[in-house]
């Protein structure tokens, strides 16, 4: 499978090195293994794969990782399937049967 790339250069995601203790928590959570370990501390590997769901901030115990959660694609695609208007960046129906029903797309 290939792997998912998001807009580069616009994850939030930080990460404080002097406050990693190594428990590795964030790798467990995290479901774009975006993190990986070295010597002991947690590393990011690849920001750009990065979805802002923020699970590894909140997992984190020495809140070493700091994440805008929400802000990006995934809470769009939430607050979209939850009904809120203008909350969706992405297709969020099937496509339509004709003009007059055309797919969900917006910005
Ligand atoms: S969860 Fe926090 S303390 Fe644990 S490895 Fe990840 S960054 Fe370091
Ligand atoms: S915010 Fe989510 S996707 Fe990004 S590094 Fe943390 S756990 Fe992984």
């Amino acid at each position: 499978m290939n792997e998912m790339i998001y807009l580069k250069n616009v994850a939030t995601l930080e990460l404080d090195p002097e406050k990693c203790s190594g428990c590795g928590m964030c790798l467990i959570v995290c479901p774009h293994a975006v993190l990986s370990m070295n010597h002991g501390k947690a590393q990011i590997n690849n920001r750009d794969s990065c979805m802002e769901c923020g699970a590894c901030g909140l997992n984190c115990p020495t809140d070493a990782l700091t994440v805008q959660a929400g802000v990006g694609c995934a809470a769009a695609v939430i607050n979209a399937a939850l009904g809120r208007d203008g909350a969706c960046c992405c297709v969020v129906e099937p496509p339509g049967d004709s003009e007059n029903n055309p797919s969900k797309i917006c910005c």
